[in-house]
C-alpha cells in the first residue's frame, strides 16, 4: 500500500478518535453539569454582592446613630438655654423656635432613614437566605450528577484510549513528512483527505479541472484547489 492509502487508513482511525472526543465534550450529562456549576457560581456571586450591601448599610447605620446623638444633644442644649436664659423678645423667640424646628426635622429625617435601612437589611437577609437555599439545592444536584458523569466518562475514556491506540498503530507505517502534511491540512479542513469522484472533490463537492484527476491517477500528491484537501482515488 502506498503512503497515500496508508494515510487514508490512518484517517479513518483518526476520525473515530475525533468523534469520540467530541461526543465526550457534547455529553448531555456534562452540559447539565456545567449548567449546575455555573448556577452555583452565580448564586455565590449574588451572596457576596448582598453581603457587601449589608456591610454598607451597617456602616451607614453607625453614622446615623452618631448624627442622631449629636442632634439630640443640640436639642437638649437649646432646651437648657431656653430654661436658663429665656428669649427676651419676639425675634429671639422666633430664632429659638426656628433652630428647634430645624434640629427636630433633622432628627426625623435620620430616624426615617434608620427605619428604611433596617427594613432593607431584613429584606436582604431574606434574599440571602433564599439564594443560599437555591445554591445548596443546585450543589446537591451537581454532586449527584457528577457521580453519574464520572462513571460515564470512565467508560468513554476507555473507549477513547482504545481508539487512540488503534490510530497510533496505523500512524507507525506513515512517513513523517506525510503525517506533517496531513496535520497541516487538518488545521483548516477536516478530514484532511478526500476521495476524488470523477472530477469532483469528495470533501467540498467542487468540480476540479480534468487535469487534476490525471495527475492524481499518475500518483502525484494534489490538493483540492478549493478546500485544500489531499486528493485520493476511491
Ligand atoms: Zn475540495
Amino acid at each position: 500500500m502506498d503512503q497515500l492509502h496508508l494515510l487514508w487508513e490512518y484517517q479513518k482511525a483518526d476520525v473515530e478518535v475525533d468523534k469520540m472526543e467530541a461526543s465526550i465534550k457534547r455529553s448531555p450529562t456534562r452540559q447539565k453539569l456545567v449548567k449546575y456549576r455555573d448556577y452555583v457560581m452565580e448564586q455565590q456571586t449574588a451572596i457576596k454582592r448582598i453581603e457587601g450591601e449589608v456591610a454598607n448599610m451597617a456602616d451607614r447605620l453607625e453614622a446615623l446613630k452618631d448624627a442622631i446623638r449629636m442632634t439630640d444633644e443640640q436639642l437638649r442644649s437649646l432646651q437648657t438655654k431656653m430654661d436658663n436664659d429665656p428669649p427676651a423678645n419676639a425675634e429671639a423667640l422666633q430664632q429659638f423656635l426656628s433652630d428647634a424646628k430645624r434640629f427636630q426635622n433633622n432628627l426625623n429625617a435620620y430616624e426615617q432613614e434608620v427605619r428604611r435601612i433596617r427594613k432593607d437589611a431584613s429584606d436582604r437577609e431574606r434574599q440571602q437566605h433564599d439564594v443560599r437555599v437555591r445554591a445548596a439545592k443546585a450543589k446537591a444536584e451537581f454532586d449527584k450528577l457528577k457521580v453519574i458523569y464520572d462513571e460515564e466518562k470512565k467508560n468513554k475514556d476507555q473507549d477513547l484510549e482504545a481508539l487512540r491506540a488503534a490510530a497510533t498503530e496505523k500512524a507507525k507505517a506513515i512517513e513523517p513528512d506525510f503525517m506533517e502534511r496531513y496535520q497541516t491540512i487538518k488545521r483548516h479542513s477536516v478530514p484532511p483527505l478526500a476521495q476524488l469522484y470523477g472530477d469532483q472533490c469528495g470533501g467540498c463537492n467542487m468540480s476540479l479541472p480534468s487535469a487534476v484527476s490525471r495527475r492524481v491517477k499518475a500518483g502525484e500528491l494534489v490538493e483540492c484547489e478549493t478546500c485544500g484537501r489531499l486528493l485520493i482515488l476511491p
